[in-house]
C-alpha cells in the first residue's frame, strides 16, 4: 500500500525536447527519493559518494570553512548584497556635520560606499604570517544605499542635542549607548544603519581629547565618529574603517586575538605598528586589524561572514537582499566534475548535472520559484542529510531525472532528506 502511494507520487514524462528516446521522472517529495531507491531504477553500491567525499575532507555544515568562497567554487557563491543606509547626526546649531539640503552628504556618501565597495573587491593578500600561502579571495560581498520608501535616498538628517555627539573617553563616554539607534534608526532588522556623529566639540577643545576617526558596531548597526564637519577628509580616508565595522557586524572579531575564530589570522601585537619594527619586515594589513592598510580578508574570515549570510533566521541574514528568490531563467549551475555541496546555499538559478558530473548536497539548499535540479543522462546526484526547499515562499519544480536508452541519471539518498516546497504536477502530461 505504501509503494502504490509512492508510485503515484511519481510521474513520468516523455519529454518533447532532443531526443525522442529521453524521459524524465520528476522527484518532488522524500517519499519519490526512497521509492527510486526501492523501485531500483537508481543503481547502488555499498559506499556512497558522499562519505567517500566526507572520508576525503572533514567538514559539516556547521563550520565556516565550509562557506569560503574558493575560486575554484566561484559559481557556487553569488555576490551577496548588504544593504545600508546614512544618518548624519547634528545639534540644533546645525553646524558639526553635513549640512542638510546642499546635497554634500547626497554626493559624498554614495561615494565613500563604492569606495568600501571596490576596497572589498581588491582584498589584499595577508601579509602576515610570514612566508604565507593564504589564498586572496574575491570576499563576494558588497553594500548596497537603501531608503525605506519610494523618493527616500537613505540618507537622514537628525538634530538632537543630547544624541548627536560620539565620546569614546572620559565621564560622558557614549560610543557604546545605543540610544541614538533606538531613537533614530531605520528599519534595523533589514539595513545597517549607519550613524556618523561628530566628536563633541567641548572635548574636542581639549588639548588630551583626540579627535580620531573612531567606529563601534552595535547589534547590526554602527556609528562612525569623526569630524563629519569644517574638518572633514576625502571620503576614501573612511572606507576601511567602514569595512572594519560591517566586518563586526558581519560576525567577524579582532583578528589579532587568538580566539577570532580564523586560523589564517596570526595572533600578533603588531596593530599600528610599521613593519620595519620586525625581523621579518612585516605588519598586518588584515580589515580586522588597526592598520594604515585594512586591505586584506583572509579566506575563514570570508567564510565566516558568509555563514551568517547563509545561516537561515540569523540577523546578519536578513540585512541581505534576497536575491536567491528571483529566479534567474538565463544563466545555470553546470555541474560537470565531482562537486560536494558542504554548507548551506540559496540559488536562483537551475542546477544542471552533466553526463559525468557528481553532486552530493549535504546542507540545506533553497531552490528559487521555477528552478530545477536536472540529473542528465550519466549524471549522478547525492542527497545526503540535506534538506531542499524555497526559501521565499514560492514553489520550485523538484528533481528532474532523465533517462536516455541505457544511460540513466541517478539519485542515491543517504541519512535523513527533506524535500519541501515543490509545485504539484499537474497530471494531464505526459506529452506526445
Ligand atoms: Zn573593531
Amino acid at each position: 500500500m505504501k509503494k502504490l502511494l509512492f508510485l503515484s507520487a511519481v510521474i513520468f514524462v516523455f519529454s518533447c525536447r532532443g531526443s525522442k528516446d529521453l524521459s524524465t521522472v520528476i522527484i518532488t517529495s522524500n517519499e519519490d527519493v526512497i521509492m527510486m531507491s526501492e523501485e531500483k531504477i537508481i543503481e547502488s553500491s555499498a559506499e556512497t559518494f558522499a562519505e567517500e567525499i566526507m572520508e576525503k575532507e572533514k567538514w559539516s555544515c556547521t563550520n565556516s570553512s565550509s562557506y569560503i568562497p574558493y575560486d575554484k567554487d566561484s559559481v557556487f557563491f553569488d555576490t551577496r548584497i548588504i544593504r545600508v543606509n546614512f544618518h548624519v547626526m547634528d545639534r540644533s546649531q546645525k553646524d558639526q556635520n553635513f549640512r542638510e539640503g546642499t546635497g554634500e552628504a547626497e554626493e559624498y556618501l554614495p561615494k565613500l560606499l563604492e569606495n568600501a565597495n571596490k576596497r572589498l573587491r581588491k582584498n589584499f593578500k595577508m601579509n602576515l604570517p610570514a612566508g604565507n600561502n593564504t589564498p586572496q579571495l574575491n570576499p563576494r560581498y558588497q553594500y548596497r544605499l537603501v531608503g525605506n520608501e519610494p523618493g527616500d535616498d537613505g540618507i537622514y538628517y537628525h538634530y538632537d542635542d543630547d544624541l548627536y555627539y560620539f565620546l569614546n573617553h572620559g565621564r560622558k563616554k557614549n560610543n557604546y549607548k545605543k540610544e541614538v539607534i533606538f531613537k533614530y534608526a531605520v528599519n534595523s532588522e533589514n539595513v545597517i544603519n549607519i550613524f556618523l556623529m561628530p566628536h563633541h566639540p567641548d572635548s574636542v577643545k581639549s588639548k588630551t581629547y583626540k579627535e580620531s576617526n573612531s567606529g563601534i558596531a552595535l547589534g547590526t548597526d554602527l556609528k562612525l565618529g569623526a569630524n563629519w564637519g569644517s574638518k572633514r577628509e576625502r571620503f576614501w580616508k573612511y572606507a576601511t574603517l567602514l569595512n572594519h565595522e560591517i566586518g563586526h557586524v558581519m560576525n567577524l572579531r579582532h583578528s589579532w586575538i587568538r580566539n577570532d575564530g580564523c586560523d589564517d589570522t596570526p595572533e600578533h601585537k603588531r596593530n599600528w605598528q610599521p613593519g620595519s619594527k620586525y625581523p621579518d619586515g612585516l605588519t598586518t594589513n588584515n580589515v580586522m586589524d588597526y592598520n594604515a592598510s585594512q586591505m586584506a580578508f583572509s579566506p575563514c574570515q570570508l567564510g565566516r561572514v558568509h555563514q551568517v549570510i547563509s545561516t537561515k533566521g540569523s540577523k546578519q541574514r536578513s540585512l541581505v537582499v534576497p536575491d536567491w528568490c528571483d529566479f534567474d531563467p538565463n544563466t545555470e549551475i553546470v555541474i560537470d566534475r565531482e562537486v560536494s555541496f558542504t554548507g548551506e546555499k540559496d540559488f536562483n538559478k537551475d542546477i544542471i548535472i552533466e553526463e559525468g558530473g557528481k553532486l552530493i548536497i549535504n546542507c540545506r539548499l533553497s531552490m528559487a520559484k521555477s528552478s530545477r535540479i536536472v540529473v542528465r543522462p550519466g549524471g549522478y546526484l547525492e542527497l545526503n542529510n540535506c534538506y531542499l526547499h524555497n526559501d521565499c515562499g514560492d514553489e520550485w519544480l523538484g528533481i528532474e531525472v532523465q533517462k536516455q536508452k541505457k544511460k540513466v541519471g541517478q539519485v542515491r539518498y543517504s541519512g535523513e532528506v527533506i524535500i519541501e516546497n515543490v509545485k504539484a504536477i499537474s497530471k494531464t502530461k505526459p506529452k506526445s
